[in-house]
């Protein structure tokens, strides 16, 4: 595990990144007060360490007590990596805020938000099945929302927007202007799915990825393209093993 670090940039961003084996994580640091002692966390659902120090403590300091929790580091990435079914107990991320999985034998059996619990009722056996299904569909309702929005930006309109599961790909855009995107989306924080949302927009100008359509597509989504997309790399393997026994 090496430290590398690029000047020094304003605390508390993600512009600091540690390496483990050939991935780099970023790594936020937070200087507290309170702490007494240095604290690592790995935030799942960003793809992100925390680091909490003491707020007297060098950067340089931190970093490097950092760096020596490497095998603290890799089983977290592993861990990350693991199968993740709908079950009662679990944490999910919901629009990259985690949010626990609660199976009450007397609530509806419609998945209810409440707080940061998902409540559902009903037997206990289709209680997998009735979070995925919910999901889908404040997915589609949500991207669809985000889909009308960029496009009304962008002057055009889709032919249809679903949600769907494909293995290899985000979203899609056919010539006839049909939109698709993945419903696991609604797992990740807003800027990763609303970046996908406009990415497909721009195919509705433009089917290729040429100057025009990234000129479109930044127009659209604003400065952070880029951002949106390492962030897509990073949590997006981790997103499709949701709702999966392995
Ligand atoms: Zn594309």
């Amino acid at each position: 595990m090496q430290a590398n670090w690029n000047g020094m940039s304003s605390i508390g961003r993600s512009d600091l990144m540690l390496t483990a084996g050939d991935m780099p994580v970023p790594i936020e640091i937070r200087p507290l007060r309170t702490a007494r002692r240095l604290r690592l966390r790995y935030d799942e659902t960003r793809g992100v360490l925390k680091l909490t120090c003491p707020s007297g403590m060098s950067r340089r300091r931190a970093l490097s007590w950092a760096a020596d929790q490497r095998d603290w580091i890799d089983a977290q990435l592993r861990r990350a990596e693991r199968p993740r079914p709908f079950v009662p107990g679990a944490t999910i991320p919901l629009c990259g805020e985690d949010v626990r999985l609660a199976w009450v034998a007397d609530a509806l059996r419609t998945p209810c938000l409440e707080g940061r619990e998902l409540r559902c009722g009903g037997p206990e056996s289709g209680f997998e099945r009735r979070i995925e299904t919910w999901l889908k569909s404040l997915a589609l309702q949500t991207m669809a929302a985000d889909v009308a929005d960029f496009a009304a930006a962008a002057g055009v309109r889709p032919s249809s927007v679903r949600v769907g599961d494909a293995a290899s790909r985000w979203g899609s855009c056919s010539s006839e202007g049909r939109i698709r995107l993945s419903w696991r989306l609604i797992l990740a924080p807003p800027a990763v799915r609303r970046y996908v949302a406009a990415h497909e927009v721009a195919h509705l100008v433009h089917l290729d990825h040429g100057p025009d359509f990234k000129r479109l597509e930044a127009a659209l989504f604003g400065s952070g393209v880029a951002d949106a997309k390492a962030q897509l790399r990073r949590v997006g393997a981790g997103l499709r093993l949701f709702g999966r026994r392995r």
